[in-house]
């Protein structure tokens, strides 16, 4: 811009030096026509005559004045000439300024833009007025759609034309926020964003902070030192808002706790499986399971089955330093026996669980931990290993067996078979209250009753043919190694005992060993 002021200045002085050229010609001009004058003046005194004096002096009077006339006219026409040559000049400077100044305006990012002014209040410098128009009546509509009623159009904008520079037209935010503002239906607020979505607003900010403050207290950790945030960024920004976002503190807490989305159910058709219904939304198997807690294998044609994840809106994060003792779990050797009968079991040393001291650092997320990473570990205690004799001589009583299994507890399914955030789960928890019976799934030998390390006390059953269940986390055995049992007999009762975070059984089925996914045998 400097450089195109002092080039127009520039310009304008070539053009005035050029002028001054022409100057002393045009006041030469005059002194010629001034000596013509007297000259002339010269040559009436010499026609002086009495007889023809009137007469020459009305023709000297004449020529004087025709002269005069002439002397004017040819001055007149020299002027003209001179302020024409100045005017053309003036304008070629002119020209050559204007377009050193477009270049310099194109090369300066400058453009021609519009000043939009709404209600006599200036909202933004646009450039396309047509778009502003159209964004206008856009956040009118989505206003109306988020108030539920028809909100009444803003003023009609009034354009300035103004040129200005390219950064300085109104950013997107601001011109949508003073746009915004323009509306009878909005009000300056604290809004609060989640990952940058507006979820509620505020009419303070410290109803907001006092909220979040709330959230994050439920998962506070008896560590001191404990770190606790939210996984996702939470930001609280003063904006204008339509009124429908503005909450009490109870409508801010309700806002951000309740569910991410609404759950969608699937209504099941004749021929679909639960692995086709998981296929077709994009989920596991096991997924589907988590949501539908009381599916049943066998679905039927109208069953609705949940298919959308449910996470709540925040989730709070801690972080602290775990020290302190740990169990070590013992292992089991097993030990072949051909004078015991198969399926029958007898321990011969019971195991110890070791003890150790450990420094971890513990996440957790809602309360949940998700990750655990060791600083330092010191044994304590090792472990010592159970020896367990086991029966291979075979029975002459078979066992009978249907090969159906039935749900050894009636309760709420709480985890699955599978790959879980703690690493595999190798059988169906069934949540119920301590001292709820737990039936026989099929007929068979118990050939474990006892307590066995993280499944706290436990019952096998041996189905012949390599196929075991187990029952996990009891409160009491019933029953004892070698006792044949019946589908549907009560062999022990619910607990919370082993490595159980409240009263259910843990249900296993094993094949030749191998753990297998229960939901396949249950009918
Ligand atoms: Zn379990």
């Amino acid at each position: 811009m400097f450089y195109c002021k002092k080039t127009a200045r520039l310009t304008f002085e070539v053009a005035d030096v050029m002028l001054q050229r022409t100057r002393p010609a045009r006041s030469r001009n005059i002194i010629a026509v001034a000596e013509t004058k007297s000259k002339l003046q010269k040559k009436s005194n010499v026609n002086q005559n009495i007889l023809h004096k009137r007469l020459s002096d009305y023709k000297i009077k004449f020529n004087l004045d025709r002269e005069k006339l002439m002397v004017k006219r040819i001055k007149n026409t020299w002027e003209r000439l001179g302020y024409l040559k100045a005017a053309s000049l003036y304008t070629v400077a002119a020209l050559i300024t204007g377009f050193l100044v477009y270049g310099s305006v194109i090369a300066a990012d400058v453009h021609f833009a519009k000043e939009a002014l709404v209600n006599g209040k200036t909202v933004g410098v646009i450039k396309n007025t047509s778009n502003f128009e159209m964004l206008v009546e856009d956040m009118r509509k989505s206003l109306s759609t988020t108030l539920g009623k028809e909100v009444s159009p803003i003023g009609k904008p009034v354009y300035i034309l103004r040129l200005v520079f390219g950064k300085s037209l109104t950013g997107e935010y601001a011109l949508r926020q003073n746009v915004l503002s323009a509306f009878d239906d909005v009000e300056e607020a604290y809004a609060v964003y989640v990952n940058d979505s507006l979820i509620c607003a505020a009419l303070s900010e410290d109803i907001v902070k006092n909220v979040l403050d709330k959230i994050k207290s439920q998962f506070s950790e008896d560590d001191v030192n404990a770190e606790i945030g939210f996984v996702e960024n939470i930001s609280i920004r003063k904006e204008f808002i339509p009124v429908g976002y503005v909450r009490s503190a109870d409508g801010v807490y309700a806002a951000l706790t309740s569910p991410l989305e609404g759950q969608k159910t699937y209504a099941v058709t004749a021929n679909d499986t639960i692995w086709g219904i998981a296929n077709k939304f994009a989920m596991s198997v096991d997924e589907i399971y988590c949501l539908n807690k009381d599916l049943n294998d066998i679905i039927h044609e109208g069953d609705e089955i949940i298919i959308n994840k449910s996470e709540p809106l925040v989730r709070v994060q801690s972080k602290y330093i775990y020290k302190g003792e740990k169990a070590i779990p013992y292992e089991t050797d097993e030990v072949q026996d051909f004078d015991l009968q198969s399926g029958k079991k007898t321990v011969v040393t019971a195991g110890v669980e070791g003890k150790k001291y450990v420094v971890e650092e513990v996440v957790k997320q809602n309360g949940e931990v998700i990750e655990t990473n060791v600083i330092s570990e010191e044994i304590l205690s090792q472990p010592v290993a159970a020896t367990v004799k086991v029966g291979m001589k075979k029975s002459l009583s078979s066992v009978a067996t249907t090969g159906r299994l039935s749900r050894p507890v009636y309760g709420t399914i709480s985890s699955r078979f599978g790959y879980r955030a703690r690493g595999f789960h190798s059988g169906l928890d069934i949540a119920a209250p301590t001292g709820t019976p737990i039936t026989a799934a099929d007929g068979g030998t118990v050939n474990f009753s006892g307590w066995n390390g993280g499944y706290g006390y436990l019952v096998r059953i041996d189905h012949g043919g390599g196929f075991e269940t187990y029952y996990g986390h009891c409160s009491a055995m019933l029953v004892s190694v070698g006792d044949k049992v019946s589908k549907g007999d009560i062999i022990a009762k619910v607990g919370n005992t082993g490595n159980s975070t409240g009263p259910h059984c843990h249900f296993e089925v094993r094949v030749n060993g191998v753990a297998q996914n229960p939901s396949n045998y249950l009918n």
